[in-house]
């Protein structure tokens, strides 16, 4: 009789063993399918219509959105998106306020020389190194384009300290071309919002070029810097007052 009840006793207890497992066991599974539905919903694409109306938005509150490099004409621009690298605007600006008076030129920028030229941008980041492509650049622009900054991709990245972004914020800032450069802010906001997302500057540039309607390519650049810079800040963005924080897909977004 003490056999069958002890029999009993350890089904018993084997089977609320099992129930508790198997409750254990689809906790995680459930967690992770709501983590999954949450983050499908932050990738769920825009539709086209939504684009538009978020740009006619960042337009009607900012039709003339200007960049906040100061620089007086597009050499100035190219030294000084070339000093900007992993610096801010701000501490470029100071540096250079200066500097473009006496050198708004190749030819005044070799005039002045590697060394004076330090003296003057050494509160930026870099600067030793930043120094010599500006000076290596001048002498290319002298050599190989008759003074002048170029107009294709190609050329103004075969500059000394020019790159992609370089050259896409030149063409844009000095030509009027419709490109879009890829920096920190507008890396956040494409991704973040799930306008553009990827993994690299280039995918979300190629990704924005491709969803952004023209007629808003020009701007489209500053605008999402602007937006970047003082609304969608990385560390407490400001959903409060975002304009599109009505399209905005971040699932962490706090309105
Ligand atoms: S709602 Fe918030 S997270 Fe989304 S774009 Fe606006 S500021 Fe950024």
């Amino acid at each position: 009789m003490a056999k069958i009840i002890r029999t009993q006793r350890v089904k018993r207890a084997r089977s609320l063993a099992k129930k508790s497992a198997k409750k254990a066991n689809s906790t995680p599974g459930t967690a992770k399918r709501s983590l999954k539905a949450k983050s499908l919903k932050a990738q769920k694409p825009w539709t086209p219509a939504e684009i538009r109306e978020a740009f006619e938005r960042f337009s009607r509150a900012n039709p003339e959105p200007k960049g906040e490099l100061e620089h007086l004409n597009p050499f100035t621009l190219l030294v000084a998106v070339v000093l900007s690298a992993q610096a801010t605007d701000a501490g470029v600006n100071k540096a250079t306020r200066t500097l473009f008076q006496l050198a708004d030129t190749p030819q005044k920028m070799l005039a002045l020389g590697e060394e004076r030229l330090r003296d003057y941008i050494r509160t930026i980041g870099l600067y030793r190194t930043k120094a010599k492509n500006v000076i290596a650049l001048s002498q290319k622009l002298i050599d190989d384009f008759s003074g002048e900054v170029p107009r294709t991709r190609t050329e103004i990245e075969s500059l000394p300290g020019a790159g992609r972004k370089t050259a896409n914020v030149v063409l844009n800032m000095a030509y009027g071309e419709n490109t879009l450069a890829v920096d920190t802010h507008v890396f956040r906001v494409a991704n973040r919002t799930g306008l553009a997302p990827g993994k690299t500057p280039l995918e979300v540039e190629l990704g924005l070029e491709k969803v952004i309607p023209a007629e808003f390519m020009l701007h489209a650049h500053h605008w999402l810097i602007l937006h970047g810079r003082y609304t969608c800040l990385a560390r407490k963005p400001r959903c409060e007052v975002c304009l599109i924080n009505d399209l905005c897909r971040w699932p962490e977004k706090t309105v």
